[in-house]
């Protein structure tokens, strides 16, 4: 089988990865716009039970990217004066260029490498494959060629977001609510290496205008972001990596695959970051796509049909969490007017996917501070 993978992020490395690891005779082309070690944005986190949904298939790549992670259990609130901590869910993050070279490194392991700096203008260009592999993001151009077939819809959230690093460590994950004279803001952050973090800075539109954003360069926007979080970041700069304010895109497809091309990825659905999934979402299509090539050996239309039988009600299921968490984020400004409690309920319901008995049984002791208020009365 001759195979095209568009984009070496995390679905396509790990895909390519897995197919030849389970079909040697496959022939597998990876191509990657950008050199190995560029990549956007910082540190990602894993929720819940981080890589334990490729321990039992895939020990070794469990083993090789586990050691790098950074672990904690805690989700920090911080809002009103008050900061509260959801216990039991447990997170482990590392850094994206990191993931990515780790998986390279994976990839190698069964004699594949990619073929970097190469930019795919048009699916035309790639030749002759029995199966072209769009894991090439959000601005996928293998959606772009079908995108009538795919039937492909794009909206776009209307907070803004800015995604920075820091030198400061955060011992959980935290978010960070702040109000100044132009409005409301808040951060995600948490840390993913050694004196390295993720500080991702989010805001409505109304603030973002009212604050003169539009105008301001790198260096001020960074200041700016800095003075609100000045107490967050305790000293500590900021870093960008071409950080730029940005508009979340929510990306769906009616179809997964047409002829022989099929997406995977955030190419093929986004999940708004609040959840932390996109990566693990990501991989586990890759896990789900290789699997069904393997299981229906040559019939490549029957492999894309089983890939998304098999993987749409699980996708559908976290993209409606991480739509809803996507809306209450959208109005944070608003929720910022509960008392801190209120909040953090709020907050943890915010999915949809956790029932007050589900969550205590995963945070008691956040559940239990919040029921105890409730009964005194505060
Ligand atoms: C602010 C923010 C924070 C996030 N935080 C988290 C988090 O904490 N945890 C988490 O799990 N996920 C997080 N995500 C989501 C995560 O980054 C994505 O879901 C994940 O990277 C998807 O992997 P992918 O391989 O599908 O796409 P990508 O990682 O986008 O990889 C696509 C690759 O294709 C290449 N490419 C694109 N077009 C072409 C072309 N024409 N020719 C050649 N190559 C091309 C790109 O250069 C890129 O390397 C976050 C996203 C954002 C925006």
């Amino acid at each position: 089988m001759r195979c095209v993978v568009v984009g070496a992020g995390p679905a396509g490395l790990y895909f390519a990865y897995l197919l030849k690891r389970a079909r040697p005779d496959a022939e597998i082309r990876i191509v990657e716009q950008n050199s190995a070690d560029a990549t956007f944005g910082f540190g990602v986190v894993f929720s819940d039970r981080a890589l334990e949904f490729l321990r039992e298939d895939d020990p070794e790549t469990f083993d090789h990217i586990t050691p790098h992670m950074e672990i904690w259990d805690d989700l920090t609130l911080d809002h009103g004066g008050e900061r509260i901590s959801l216990d039991g869910i447990g997170f482990a993050a590392i850094g994206r260029l990191e993931l990515l070279k780790l998986l390279q490194e994976r990839l190698l392991s069964v004699g594949l490498a990619a073929e970097f700096e190469t930019v795919v203008a048009s699916v035309d260009d790639l030749g002759q494959a029995d199966l072209i592999v769009g894991a090439d993001g959000v601005n996928s151009i293998v959606r772009a060629g079908h995108e009538a077939e795919f039937g492909t819809t794009v909206s776009t959230l209307t907070n803004k977001f800015i995604w920075y690093g820091t030198t400061r460590r955060f011992d959980t994950l935290s978010h960070a609510f702040r109000r100044n004279d132009h409005g409301s803001f808040n951060a995600h952050h948490y840390r993913y290496a050694p004196g390295r973090s993720t500080f991702i800075v989010e805001t409505d539109n109304e603030t973002w205008q009212r604050a003169g954003m539009a105008g301001m360069n790198e260096a001020e926007t960074m200041a700016y972001c800095a003075r609100v979080f000045a107490h967050e970041l305790d000293g500590h700069p900021l870093i960008s990596n071409k950080s730029a304010w940005r508009n979340f895109p929510k990306i769906w497809n009616r179809r997964w695959w047409v002829g022989n091309q099929v997406l995977l990825g955030d190419a093929l659905r986004t999940a708004h970051f609040s959840i932390g999934s996109g990566t693990r979402l990501a991989m586990e299509d890759a896990i789900a796509l290789a699997a069904a090539l393997v299981d229906c050996t040559d019939d490549v239309s029957a492999a894309l049909e089983v890939y998304e039988a098999r993987r749409r009600p699980v996708v559908e299921k976290l993209v409606a969490a991480a739509n809803e968490s996507a809306s209450w984020y959208e109005r944070f400004a608003e929720h910022m007017a509960l008392e801190p409690w209120e909040f953090a309920i709020s907050y943890a319901r915010r999915s949809g996917r956790l029932s007050d008995d589900r969550l205590a049984r995963l945070a008691p002791k956040f559940m239990a501070g919040y029921q105890a208020r409730q009964v005194a009365g505060r």
